[in-house]
């Protein structure tokens, strides 16, 4: 899809009007492209990174109705949080797959197990489904023999599912492209430009390297889906800051070390937040803490030291027999959202629903969830039938995912294999296998990820630095040890020349990579 030149063809096209404009290349602004190209709307994004380089790949990557807002109240978020899971669940097999959960209550907890009881029950309700149940220590420890810690009185069973989070923006926004929509990678928006006071267009700066352009691009409407960037965008229009920008981290274990089958999820014993620690990738995930991020949002960004004890805590809380330390950890991850800001001391306590506001024609789409990105599209398609009121509306019973070729036509691969495949690849899956060298339809151990799937990314998928491929198009960065470095001679043998990259060019990209893993991706030493 984005094979070489697809960058300088794209930039050739942005002299004509759009009927939208959308800023971001998140979940939610790829959402919004996939869903105004299905209604007919002649759409551009703007990303100023990589796809999926903020918020969108620095998620805990559940896809899950959200039980912890539950406590909050919340009911309309977890209710659609629901019914989108099971939607995106029937849509994306295998990218969104089902995940079961243990829930362990322990004797100190600050809040009794029956409590939970109660919350599973609606969260189950809620979903027009029983599939949750009580279970006492013995029968927890039948689903997970590492669970000894003392203290442990009762628990659940229930499901939710996982993904990963940068390869279902990648899957939207390649459908939305071959659905007739335009996507750029590194084009910051700086700028809005304004007719009458209203937001009619985008100043652009191209921020691949060797290149310098700018453009201004006119648009009938614009939408901003910046994410935790939405306050310095909003300021373009004037208006004063309204978010509070809140981190959260991840710490990742080989799977050798803290081997799971399924979720344990539990109250950390410190501010009884819920904790989750879940296979993902080949690794396990221990998440997440929801601190202030007190410095303006970046993609470049680091768990601080005190999130990781408390991550460290809570491991230790459930499986104190492992005896893990810090020292165990492979590899690490923070991300930052935006929620709106209503001065909450416990910044958990914030409400997670998305805001949309229209300021002087700027559309501004944050907050809400990586599981619910479908309805936040179709609320800013409703927004902007004002200003295009032609397009047709989606309705909630649409498909957001396009169906997947039949199974049985796709390359001879073991059935797992395969819808892995198709789940991340879509119709491109056989393509994808039928690229692959010899040996290269082998997993790059212990990630399962395939190292046929660096060559497609590296000769399709807009890869324009190296971290674009290991970070986001697989997920190297986490589920190898080194976050893929020993790999390197390998890895380059294979996408160098797919990426038409001279020696200087590898050296410089391998170089930036490395010193991107050690300061933001790296364990502790
Ligand atoms: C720690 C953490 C864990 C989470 N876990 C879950 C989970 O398990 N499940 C779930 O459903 N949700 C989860 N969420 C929420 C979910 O990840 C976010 O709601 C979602 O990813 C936000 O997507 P977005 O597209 O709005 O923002 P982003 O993914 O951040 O995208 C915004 C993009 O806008 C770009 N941008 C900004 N300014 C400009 C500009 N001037 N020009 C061009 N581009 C610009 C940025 O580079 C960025 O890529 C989690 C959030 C956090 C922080």
């Amino acid at each position: 899809m984005w094979t070489e030149g697809w960058r300088d063809h794209t930039w050739s096209q942005l002299d004509q009007e759009f009927d939208l404009i959308v800023i971001g290349g998140g979940i939610t602004g790829a959402g919004i492209l996939r869903e105004s190209a299905r209604a007919g709307l002649k759409t551009i994004l703007f990303e100023q990174g990589d796809f999926a380089s903020g918020t969108s790949s620095r998620s805990s990557k559940l896809v899950h109705g959200g039980l912890r807002y539950l406590k909050n109240f919340q009911l309309k978020l977890t209710s659609e949080s629901v019914h989108e899971r099971d939607h995106l669940l029937k849509e994306g097999r295998g990218l969104v797959t089902p995940l079961p959960f243990v829930m362990a209550n322990f004797r100190d907890d600050k809040i009794p197990g029956w409590v939970f009881g109660i919350g599973l029950t609606a969260y189950d309700l809620l979903a027009f489904k029983w599939n949750h149940a009580a279970y006492d220590p013995a029968g927890l420890r039948s689903l997970v023999p590492q669970l000894t810690a003392p203290g442990l009185e009762s628990g659940f069973r229930y499901f939710d599912a996982q993904t990963d989070d940068a390869r279902l923006v990648l899957r939207v926004m390649q459908e939305a492209v071959k659905g007739g929509a335009l996507a750029l990678n590194y084009a910051r928006v700086e700028g809005l430009l304004k007719t009458r006071g209203r937001v009619s267009g985008v100043a652009v700066r191209d921020l691949a390297p060797g290149s310098d352009k700018t453009t201004e691009v006119r648009g009938r409407v614009v939408v901003s889906a910046t994410g935790a960037w939405a306050d310095e965008m909003r300021a373009n229009v004037g208006v004063p800051g309204r978010m509070r920008v809140l981190r959260g981290s991840h710490i990742f274990f080989p799977a050798s070390s803290l081997p799971l089958t399924r979720a344990v999820t539990f109250l950390h014993p410190k501010d009884a937040r819920p904790v989750f620690i879940y296979p993902w990738e080949g690794v396990t995930l221990v998440g997440t803490t929801d601190v202030d991020h007190d410095t303006a949002p970046s993609t470049d960004l680091r768990i601080g030291a005190a999130e990781a004890e408390y991550l460290m805590d809570s491991v230790r809380r459930v499986f104190p027999d492992l005896g893990l330390t810090l020292a165990d950890v492979q590899s690490t991850l923070a991300g930052v959202r935006a929620v709106v800001d209503t001065g909450k001391v416990d910044p958990s306590k914030e409400s997670r629903e998305f805001v949309l506001w229209n300021e002087s024609g700027l559309l501004t789409v944050s907050g809400g969830k990586l599981t619910t990105f479908r309805l936040m599209a179709h609320t800013a398609l409703r927004a902007v039938r004002a200003a295009l009121p032609k397009h047709a509306i989606p309705r909630r019973t649409m498909r957001v995912l396009d169906p997947l070729p039949a199974e049985t036509t796709i390359c001879n691969l073991p059935p797992d294999l395969r819808l892995r495949l198709l789940g991340r690849y879509g119709a491109e899956a056989c393509n994808l296998v039928n690229a692959a060298h010899e040996g290269e339809v082998e997993a790059i151990a212990p990630s399962p990820s395939l190292w046929a799937e660096l060559r497609w990314a590296a000769r399709t998928e807009g890869v324009v630095h190296l971290d674009d491929l290991l970070a986001r198009r697989l997920r190297l960065n986490i589920n190898l040890p080194g976050g893929g470095l020993n790999e390197m001679e390998k890895i380059r043998a294979i996408v160098q020349p797919e990426l038409g990259w001279d020696d200087e060019r590898w050296a410089k990209e391998e170089a930036a990579y490395r010193e991107l893993w050690e300061k933001y991706y790296s364990p502790f030493n």
